[in-house]
């Protein structure tokens, strides 16, 4: 509004602002106080070093998701050509943290919302990454037989009727990307039953959950034939990410 920096408004603390711009404040104010989020109110959120342009349309990235993207990172060499596929993009934040960080990998970012992909194309076009692709897609649904090294997925997995969703922020966020279903867990069975058929043989699922989900997310993983699966805690402590991999070996092919 007044785009000047914290110094600035230190040492002009005593200014008087001038009418028109002190109405904009008050009507920004006035949201703040109908408990809208900050992010939604300056129109960004940083996330794993990145600014990001979100709006309604999007989830906000929460810090407890940089931990999919190190987790990601981790198995990615920086020099491997490697295919990533990124399933509810939002923002676009996981994709383009991962694409930043490994210019050599593809992205694939889906999304089942368009106007959420108009958000996260805006800030691959702000940010100038330009190895990430996006898609209109429900989970896989659109993907038809393509195969990736990794997939990873910050889906919604709050239980329906849980009361912090008429808490907080997340009153304002889209519900689709918040809750699924009466245990949380509808869209991450749908992901774990139609990974396999995506990941490349010794490819990775990596799946961002709720607290009290890991022992669930892992039985799933497991029942789909998923291997080596390993939960991840948040810097929070809490059980926060699980991975498996698809036990597949190239085989030879002998003639
Ligand atoms: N971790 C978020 C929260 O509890 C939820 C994000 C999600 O559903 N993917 O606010």
């Amino acid at each position: 509004m007044l785009n000047v920096n914290r110094a600035w408004l230190i040492t002009h603390e005593n200014d008087t602002l001038q009418p028109d711009t002190q109405a904009k404040f008050e009507a920004l104010l006035a949201r703040r106080l109908r408990g809208e989020p900050m992010a939604y109110i300056l129109g960004g959120r940083e996330f794993y070093g990145l600014a990001l342009q979100v709006t309604p349309d999007t989830l906000i990235p929460r810090p407890d998701t940089e931990m999919l993207v190190g987790v990601a990172l981790g198995r990615i060499l920086s020099d491997h050509q490697v295919d990533v596929l990124d399933l509810g993009t939002g923002s676009g934040a996981i994709a383009l943290a991962i694409a930043k960080h490994r210019p050599h990998a593809h992205v694939v970012a889906v999304d089942a919302s368009s106007a959420a992909l108009e958000v996260a194309k805006k800030n691959a076009t702000t940010l100038q990454v330009s190895n990430v692709q996006f898609v209109l897609s429900s989970w896989f649904s659109a993907l038809e037989t393509q195969r990736f090294d990794v997939i990873v997925s910050n889906p919604p997995y709050i239980e329906q009727n849980d009361a912090h969703l008429s808490q907080g922020d997340l009153r304002f966020e889209p519900v689709k990307a918040l809750a699924s279903g009466t245990d949380g867990l509808d869209d991450i069975r749908r992901i774990i039953a139609d990974s396999l058929v995506h990941l490349v043989p010794q490819g990775w699922l990596m799946l961002e959950h709720g607290y009290n989900q890991a022992r669930r997310v892992a039985d799933l993983m497991a029942d789909a034939g998923l291997v080596e699966i390993e939960t991840v805690q948040d810097l929070g402590g809490n059980d926060r990410v699980t991975i498996g991999k698809n036990p597949l070996i190239i085989s030879a092919h002998w003639s």
